[in-house]
């Protein structure tokens, strides 16, 4: 692209979704090893932007260490007559999309939980200085977006100044997702689609509507409204969300119409608010991901910042593996946190009723949208490592899903060849739950099985634990 030709290094569509490893990285800005990172955009008055002014609080890149993390922090504050506080999530959520143009510098998940890394390579070749990326961002913004008359970009590399302003980045978050509550998903015509991940995960579209928060938590139903009308065009577009055809799982005649021509067939059908059957696709930066115990015949929720493992002895990443990639995976869910505070949530399964075990920080964030009757009897790290620790609290507590072990009958999954499953698959995939691990341990009688590349059909799966009783020889 000839506008970038005082960059060091090449700009463009073809290097969203270059990964950087670890080892070939120069440095890396945010991530999972910082506690405080953030992304924001702002609107502003016209006479509180200069246009095209990049501002550096902290080191600047040629002033850090190889192979360090940094605390980091993106301001981006816009103005123009027709820009409303209602794109600020919008204009946020494309800085991951333009950053990832760059050669070299890879950016991952969105808000607080933002991850970068500029690789060795591109360093070399002279991208030194956020100068180079900011005159990248501006000039993407202004070119796919001209309703933003002036930018303004100030990176925060500052550990300090990045800790002072946390805080307020996470109000504002706040303050946008609580717009949007309230509003049912009934009550409105139009749904939003996003395809912005798809250059990660070509399946995936998102639905926004009301009561489903997008993957990321990054853009509300307001926020995708705002963006297809000042850019229809673009990645967010507006669904006629048809004739409602199952209430309870959230099926719309409009979204299977829409989610087929943008996935160009690959995903048929959709239920909203279920994570079996037809579930919403996963990309790959969902927030969290509510992940089936059938051990417990519950939900656990994880999210992204979560380090240790889960109570089903996995972490966030081999769970977010399995629920990855724009697929319909049984039982694995990708979801945001702010879908957790929807009356909405996980509807057809339960909702809260269902869910068993979170961690305590994501507790603690949507205690107030947990029934009141439900709140003690979901387990965190605290209560429960283990399932049998699980299976144990959620007895003392009486929580809602040890009803549902009474009806306990051990079915055997039919084993069939891999060819003779992928026929099955393709005549019927609405009959076969399918579950494909790449890795998936499964512990049982005191042995460890890891399923490699399998996929695993069943009709039916219950699984029972008997206390006391040896495993069977056979
Ligand atoms: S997670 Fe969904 S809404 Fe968010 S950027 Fe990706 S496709 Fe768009």
């Amino acid at each position: 692209m000839s506008m970038f030709q005082d960059i060091p290094v090449d700009v463009g569509v073809i290097y969203e979704g270059e990964r950087i490893r670890r080892k070939d990285m120069f440095v890396e800005l945010g991530g999972p090893d910082v506690k405080e990172k953030f992304e924001l955009a702002r609107v502003k008055k016209p006479e509180e932007v200069e246009d095209g002014k990049i501002t550096i609080i902290g080191p600047d890149i040629k002033d850090m260490e190889e192979g360090k993390t940094y605390p980091f922090g993106i301001i981006i504050e816009v103005a123009g007559a027709k820009l409303e506080p209602e794109l600020e999530g919008v204009i946020e959520r494309r800085i991951h999309a333009y950053c990832n143009y760059i050669e070299g510098f890879m950016h991952l998940n969105q808000r607080y939980d933002i991850w970068l890394r500029l690789s060795k390579k591109s360093y070399q070749k002279g991208l030194n200085s956020f100068q180079y990326i900011g005159k990248v961002l501006h000039r993407l913004f202004k070119s796919e977006l001209p309703i933003i008359e002036k930018m303004q970009i100030t990176f925060i590399t500052d550990a300090e100044k990045v800790k002072e302003l946390y805080p307020q980045a996470l109000q504002i978050y706040e303050a946008r997702d609580a717009r949007a509550r309230g509003l049912k998903d009934e009550e409105v015509d139009k749904f939003y689609g996003c395809i912005l991940c798809q250059s990660f995960a070509p399946t995936h579209c998102c639905v926004i509507t009301p009561q489903r928060y997008s993957n990321c938590g990054a853009i509300s139903w307001f926020d995708a409204r705002a963006s297809a009308n000042i850019d229809p065009k673009g990645p967010i577009f507006e669904i006629d969300r048809g004739e409602l055809l199952d209430p309870v799982k959230g099926e719309y005649s409009g979204v299977n119409e829409a989610v087929k021509k943008r996935t160009l067939g690959e995903i048929t059908r959709v239920w909203l608010y279920t994570a079996f059957g037809y579930p919403h696709t996963s990309c790959g930066c969902f927030e969290g991901v509510a992940f089936y115990i059938p051990e417990v015949d519950g939900f656990g929720i994880v999210h992204r910042g979560y380090k240790d493992v889960t109570v089903n002895g996995l972490a966030f990443s081999t769970l977010a593996d399995s629920t990855a990639g724009g697929r319909q995976v049984d039982g694995f869910h990708g979801i945001s946190i702010e879908y957790m505070r929807s009356p909405k949530f996980l509807q057809a399964d339960g909702g809260y009723k269902r869910v068993v075990w979170m961690p305590k920080e994501v507790k603690e964030r949507v205690k107030n949208f947990i029934p009141a009757e439900l709140v003690d009897k979901i387990a965190t790290e605290e209560d429960a490592k283990t399932i049998d620790e699980l299976k144990a609290f959620l007895k003392a507590r009486g929580h809602p899903v040890v009803e549902r072990w009474k009806e306990e009958v051990v079915v055997a999954p039919e084993v069939v060849p891999a060819e003779a499953a992928e026929a099955m698959e393709e005549a019927a995939p609405a009959m076969v739950p399918t579950i494909t691990a790449a890795t998936l341990p499964i512990t049982a009688g005191g042995y460890k099985i890891i399923l490699k590349d399998a996929k695993i059909y069943a009709k039916r799966v219950i699984i029972k634990t008997v206390k006391g009783e040896k495993p069977e020889k056979r």
